[in-house]
């Protein structure tokens, strides 16, 4: 049986497991399917504190794995599909090969996915034109028209991101007034290529018989018209949902899918000697450092509680 295993390696999970490993709890590490987490999706980070020039987000999460690795963390690349947690465990893990494991501490650190419109059309052309994550399919896209939905950080993101490589971005939001961060709207109205389509919501893409972006239609939803706007890309940044299937029915999990604390102060969850951190338990801050901080306290918590136990 390991002594803790950490279900997650984005910036909460290799947080909590740089602090268990430099406390000698041999802390295994499941990666999940995204080695990083969302930070090895993006590109530049310029929020995190200690980087005045910024970072590139594979770049850090990179650093992050070196470092828990450096004081004994061990990566395992599975990731969980069942949980069976006790109070007090052990905590029965199984992972995606079909190996269940066990563990006397187990910090859930699952983090978040993108979320989708869920249209028919969509889902027919995810990975024809259809995306979430610029950083990734953006420079495909030269010189062509592209679309981006949602109104928050990630969109503008996402943007202002693509406007280096398309020959125009379109960002699609259904209301006149951006969630973005004031810093990033600037930017966003800066930038020439970028234009706004507001008060829209997208009701289908186009062309799902040619197997390949043709174009959006979108309907205002103030005058009630649609028309097509004419892309070949189309990224979606509305937001996210919370990896927390495996632990539905065993933690307490709220409608929106977020792992609750009963305790806010505490990082322990509802069942005694499960610890939570990241994206999985947060839709309100969701940073980078907020994540870390979440893995720090995490680790600290389950390592106090390991020591009485033991
Ligand atoms: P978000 O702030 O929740 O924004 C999601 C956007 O998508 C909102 O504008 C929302 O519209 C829209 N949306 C949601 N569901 C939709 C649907 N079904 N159809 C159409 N539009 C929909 O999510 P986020 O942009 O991913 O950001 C999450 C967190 O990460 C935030 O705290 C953000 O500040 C942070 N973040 C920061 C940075 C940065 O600092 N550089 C970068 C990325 C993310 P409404 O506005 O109408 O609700």
């Amino acid at each position: 049986m390991e002594r803790l295993i950490i279900a997650g390696a984005g910036c909460a999970g290799f947080t909590a497991a740089i602090y268990a490993a430099r406390a000698e709890l041999e802390p295994v590490v499941l990666s999940g399917s995204t080695l990083g987490g969302q930070l090895s999706e993006t590109t530049s980070v310029e929020n995190y504190p200690g980087f005045p020039a910024g970072v590139m987000g594979p770049e850090v999460m990179e650093n992050f794995q070196k470092q828990a690795e450096r004081f004994g963390a061990k990566v395992r690349y599975e990731t969980v599909t069942a949980a069976r947690l006790k109070n007090g465990g052990p905590q029965q893990l199984t992972l995606s090969n079909g190996e269940k494991i066990e563990c006397r501490a187990l910090i859930v650190a699952t983090g978040a996915r993108p979320r989708w419109l869920g249209l028919d059309s969509e889902q027919k052309l995810r990975n024809r034109g259809v995306s979430s994550c610029a950083t990734c399919d953006g420079a495909l896209y030269r010189k062509v028209p592209v679309a981006v939905v949602g109104g928050g950080d990630s969109a503008l993101e996402e943007a202002l991101f693509l406007s280096r490589f398309a020959s125009k971005v379109m960002v699609i939001h259904r209301r006149d007034q951006l969630r973005a961060s004031k810093i990033m709207q600037e930017r966003a109205f800066a930038n020439p290529k970028l234009e706004m389509v507001w008060d829209s919501v997208v009701e289908d893409v186009l062309d799902v018989e040619k197997e390949e972006v043709t174009g959006v239609r979108v309907k205002n939803v103030k005058s009630d018209e649609s028309r097509v706007l004419e892309c070949q890309g189309l990224f979606l940044a509305i937001g996210h949902i919370p990896n927390t299937d495996p632990f539905k029915g065993q933690l307490k999990i709220n409608d929106e899918g977020y792992i609750e604390l009963p305790d806010g102060g505490r990082s322990m969850s509802n069942v005694e000697g499960v610890f939570v951190a990241g994206d999985c338990a947060d839709h309100v801050y969701c940073q980078a450092v907020t994540a870390a901080g979440m893995g720090c306290r995490a680790a600290i918590d389950a390592e106090r509680w390991l020591q009485k136990r033991e």
